[in-house]
C-alpha cells in the first residue's frame, strides 16, 4: 500500500480527535463500537460533530467499517495509523512534508520527507505482514489467533525496537543513519547519500571493506548484539575521494553504514550461533559473488565472538535497549512475528524453485527483483498516486 497524503490537509481539528478516539478503542476491540468512539473523542459538538467526522474519515479510508459486523462500529486501517503517525511528527516539527517512495522493503516503506527548514529525511513505515498476505495459510493463522498481535501492533512494535536500537547503536558510535523521531509504526532518520553495497559494482580494495563488515559484525557481538540481516541491501557505502598529496593519485574511501535493524537479537539469544552464522555467511558469500574475494582465514567463529561479549567494557546494548522500554515480553512477541515472517518467506521462495537459506541476500539469481513482493501487499491495500504535499494544514488544525 502507498501513502497518500492527499486528505491530510483537509482534515479539522475535530476529525485528527475522532481519528485518534478510534486508535485508542483499537486497543481493546477489534471492531471499536461508534457509541465508545463518541465517548473517547469528547467533542463539545457531542454525536453530531462526531459522526460528521466519522464520515470523512471513512471516506478518506482512514478508518473502516467492517462487512458482516454485530454492532455499528469502526476500525482503523493502515493509512489511518500512517496519517495518525505523520501527524505526530509534523507537530514535532520533524516533518513538513513528504516526498517520494525510494525503497519498498518486504516490510516496509522508505519515504524520503523533509522537515521545515527543507532539510531531506527518510520517513520508515513498517509494514509487517506484507509478505503473502493472501498466499500463506500459517500467516492467517497466526493473525487470527493472536487477538492483541494484529500486525498493525507488530508493525508499531517493530519500529519502536529499530528505533531503540539506532538510539543505542549512535551512541556507542556504530555507523547508522542518525535515528530522530519515533511514532506509531515510523521512524524518521537521517538521509544517507549512499547506495546500498548491493548497488556497488566494483570497490578498490575488497579485503579492507570485507575486514570493515566482518568488525563491524564483531563489533556488535562485543556489545551484545547480532544485526540478523546483515546483508548486501542493508549496508549502504559512502564514497569519499581526497587526492594523496604525496602521489597525487586519487583515493577512493568505501565506509559502510547498517540500517535495518527490527530482527536484532541478543548474543544470548536461543538461536544466536545461527543467527551470527548466517550474517557471516552472508558477506562471505557476496564477496565472493560480487568482487571474486575469498578471505584467507576461515571464521569469525560465534564462540569466540561469544567470549569478546561486554569485553573491553563495551556495554550491552541488547541490555540497554531492554531498559529503554522495549521490554522482554515486547521483544518475544516481535520475534515471533518475525520469525514467522522469514518461514512465510522461506515457503514462498521454495515454491518459486528458489534458493533455500534464510536471508534475503542469498537468491542466486543476482537479478532478483528488488522491490519485493509489491504486487502481493495485503487485502486492504489500495494503489494511489504518490503525492507531495505540506501537512501543515494538518498541523495547524491539529488538536
Ligand atoms: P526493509 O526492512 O524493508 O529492508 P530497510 O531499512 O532495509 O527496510 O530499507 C530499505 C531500503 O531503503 C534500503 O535498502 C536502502 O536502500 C533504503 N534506505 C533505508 N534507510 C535509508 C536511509 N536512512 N538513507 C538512505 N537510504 C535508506
Ligand atoms: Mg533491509
Amino acid at each position: 500500500m502507498l501513502l497518500d497524503t492527499r486528505a491530510m490537509r483537509h482534515l479539522a481539528a475535530e476529525d485528527w480527535k475522532v481519528l485518534a478516539a478510534v486508535e485508542v478503542g483499537t486497543k481493546n476491540h477489534e471492531l471499536v463500537p461508534t457509541t465508545l468512539i463518541e465517548r473517547l473523542s469528547r467533542l463539545k459538538g457531542g454525536a453530531s460533530g462526531v459522526h460528521r467526522s466519522i464520515s470523512t474519515l471513512a471516506k478518506a479510508n482512514l478508518i473502516g467499517r467492517m462487512k458482516e459486523a454485530k454492532y455499528d462500529g469502526y476500525r482503523l486501517t493502515y493509512g489511518g495509523l500512517d496519517y495518525l503517525a505523520l501527524h505526530s511528527h509534523s507537530q514535532r516539527k520533524h516533518v513538513y512534508s513528504v516526498g517520494s517512495r525510494i525503497g519498498v522493503g518486504k516490510e516496509s516503506d522508505i519515504m524520503i520527507v523533509a522537515d521545515d527548514t527543507g532539510t531531506q529525511l527518510v520517513l520508515k513505515i513498517h509494514r509487517l505482514g506484507r509478505i503473502s498476505f493472501r498466499t500463506v495459510k500459517s500467516n492467517r493463522d497466526y493473525l487470527k489467533k493472536n487477538k492483541t498481535g494484529s500486525w498493525m501492533h507488530l508493525s508499531c512494535l517493530a519500529a519502536m525496537k529499530e528505533f531503540a536500537f539506532m538510539q543505542a547503536l549512535e551512541a556507542e558510535c556504530f555507523p547508522v543513519p542518525h535515528p530522530i523521531a519515533n511514532s506509531r509504526h515510523t521512524i524518521v532518520m537521517a538521509l544517507v547519500d549512499a547506495p546500498p553495497l548491493r548497488q556497488v559494482s566494483a570497490v578498490p580494495d575488497p579485503a579492507a571493506l570485507y575486514a570493515e563488515l566482518i568488525g563491524l559484525i564483531l563489533r556488535l557481538a562485543q556489545h551484545g548484539l547480532i544485526h540478523g540481516d546483515f546483508n548486501e541491501f542493508n549496508v549502504l557505502i559512502k564514497e569519499s575521494r581526497a587526492t594523496d598529496p604525496e602521489t597525487g593519485e586519487e583515493v577512493v574511501t568505501m565506509t559502510p553504514v547498517l540500517i535495518d535493524f527490527p530482527q536484532m537479537v541478543s548474543m544470548d539469544h536461543l538461536n544466536a550461533e545461527m543467527y551470527f552464522d548466517r550474517d557471516v555467511h552472508c558477506v562471505k558469500h557476496f564477496f565472493e559473488r560480487r568482487f571474486h574475494f575469498v578471505p584467507m582465514r576461515p571464521g569469525p567463529f560465534f564462540k569466540d565472538a561469544r567470549k569478546t561479549v561486554g569485553r573491553d567494557g563495551a556495554r550491552r546494548l541488547d541490555a540497554a535497549v531492554e531498559a529503554s522500554g522495549f521490554t522482554k515480553k515486547m521483544a518475544k512477541e516481535l520475534d515471533a512475528a518475525i520469525r514467522q515472517q522469514e518461514a512465510a518467506a522461506l515457503a514462498k521462495r521454495e515454491a518459486r524453485g528458489g534458493a533455500t537459506s534464510g536471508n534475503d541476500s542469498s537468491g542466486e539469481n543476482e537479478d532478483e527483483d528488488d522491490e519485493g513482493d509489491e504486487d502481493e501487499d495485503e487485502d486492504e491495500a489500495e494503489d494511489s498516486p504518490e503525492t507531495e504535499g505540506g501537512l501543515e494544514d494538518g498541523k495547524s488544525k491539529g488538536g
